[in-house]
């Protein structure tokens, strides 16, 4: 579904992202972890080409992705939800839900009823302004108004930023229950320990390159993981 291959990327002509690959498969949920600083969120923008290309390749769905089109790639159903989230703060829940409708097309995704079972607190909080809710219902949000779009493949910058461990597990579950529903999940987190029992597969990134991969289960029993991430 996607295959990122030898991608090099960063600012100003400063190499931040070096020689990375890697591919999501139909249904899978896969993280990038590392500390912060090791190139986790500009791999992600430049995967959507807000991020420019030095070289490599960006191929979604069979179709090579061209830096500077994030639009196009909304609308073939690839969403990235940002670590700010980049909500609309000044309209409430219902209308950020309506706004991420816009890119649909004609894929058939989640209903929005399906999508507030997904997220009780947010059928709660319907009329309520998106700014003046707390950082893991504003995240829920974000993830929520991505649903709305009908993604195939929905990444996430950070989803757990901000939010405690209780409420980590419960934005984990709601990723599961999408993945259950056929989209693939790419996902970034500092937060090793929860989400390496989330991933069907991970990557670990140091200083912009990928330095180990394997499956949740494999990473978080690796030696080198435990303790750098897992504080063992
Ligand atoms: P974090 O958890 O802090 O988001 P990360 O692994 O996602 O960490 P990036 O945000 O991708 O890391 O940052 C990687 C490097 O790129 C850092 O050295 C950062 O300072 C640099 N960087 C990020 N954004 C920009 C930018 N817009 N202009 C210049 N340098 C940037």
């Amino acid at each position: 579904m996607l295959e990122v291959t030898d991608v090099r990327s960063g600012y100003h002509g400063l190499e931040i992202v070096h020689e990375l690959s890697l591919t999501v498969a139909p249904g899978e949920i896969v993280a990038i972890v590392g500390a912060n600083g090791a190139g986790k969120s500009t791999t992600l923008k430049t995967i959507v080409g807000e991020v420019k290309r030095f070289g490599g390749s960006v191929v979604f769905d069979g179709k090579p992705v061209v830096t500077g089109r994030s639009f196009d790639l909304a609308r073939a159903g690839l969403m990235l939800v940002p670590e700010h989230r980049a909500l609309f703060g000044s309209l409430t829940v219902e209308e950020n839900l309506q706004m991420g409708t816009w890119g649909k097309r004609d894929r058939v995704g989640f209903s929005e009823e399906e999508i507030l079972d997904l997220f009780p607190i947010l059928r709660e909080r319907r009329s309520q302004l998106a700014e003046t809710m707390s950082g893991g219902q504003q995240q829920m949000l974000a993830i929520a108004r991505a649903l709305m779009g009908a993604p195939r493949l929905l990444m996430l910058d950070e989803p757990s930023t901000g939010l405690s461990p209780k409420l980590t597990w419960e934005v984990f579950h709601a990723i599961n229950a999408i993945r259950e529903r056929g989209v693939s999940i790419l996902l970034v987190e500092q937060n090793a320990g929860q989400v390496l029992e989330l991933a069907d597969r991970a990557y670990v990134m140091e200083s912009g390159s990928v330095v180990l991969e394997g499956t949740g289960t494999e990473l978080a029993a690796d030696e080198r993981v435990q303790s750098a991430y897992l504080g063992v």
